[in-house]
């Protein structure tokens, strides 16, 4: 009985997620509107960042890029940003934070990073724009911790040590602050780093 009373609202679910994917494939992603205080509430949360000088225009173009230097912890390399994303890092640093201390015992020193803004598409779907495209994305693939540990999302992801569970809790953690959150159970293309967005979809693959 159950499993025939299950079987509609699935199916209806199938179809309203098909519907939802067909229509996203013809629409660009909503730009956010400019919060002109983004700077300013960035600065202070403690955040260090510089002008990007050469900032890209046109279709590839960033809303208030910035060269983010540390939220909390570094960003190694420094990221090339909007200040939306750069805000959202900020925002989830205390969280990140806390998830260290709990599961690796002490804090996280440096954020090993892998790009925030790239001129290219969706992976997996050339048809769309990435949201890397506008830097409103951050991809990171790993973390240096304050004792000297280094995680590593390619090598610990599914380890069920300290550092696995350290791992897939800032992923789950991270579903509930940003938009997108794809990391290695996701697909072949992030097997080896976490991508988190702040675009108009919502997707969670983390385990
Ligand atoms: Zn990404």
């Amino acid at each position: 009985m159950l499993k025939a009373r299950l079987h509609v609202p699935l199916g209806f679910a199938a179809l309203a997620l098909l519907a939802v994917l067909a229509g996203c494939g013809t629409r660009q992603p909503a730009t956010p509107p400019t919060d002109p205080g983004c700077m300013a509430a960035l600065a202070a949360t403690g955040a260090r960042f510089s002008p990007w000088p050469a900032a890209p225009g046109g279709a590839c173009g960033v809303d208030q890029p910035l060269i983010l230097q540390r939220a909390g912890p570094a960003l190694v390399p420094p990221l090339e940003t909007s200040c939306a994303m750069a805000a959202a890092w900020a925002g989830f640093v205390p969280e990140l934070d806390r998830l260290a201390r709990a599961e690796a015992g002490t804090p996280v020193a440096e954020v090993l990073a892998a790009g925030s803004w790239s001129c290219r598409s969706m992976t997996g779907n050339s048809s769309r724009p990435s949201l890397h495209a506008s830097a409103r994305a951050l991809d990171l693939r790993g973390f240096k911790l304050a004792d000297g540990r280094r995680i590593d999302v390619a090598r610990d992801w599914n380890r069920r040590d300290a550092a696995g569970r350290f791992l897939r809790a800032v992923g789950k953690a991270a579903c509930r602050h940003f938009r997108v959150v794809l990391g290695p159970p996701a697909d072949r293309f992030h097997h080896d780093h976490l991508h988190v967005d702040i675009g108009p979809w919502r997707l969670c693959q983390v385990g």
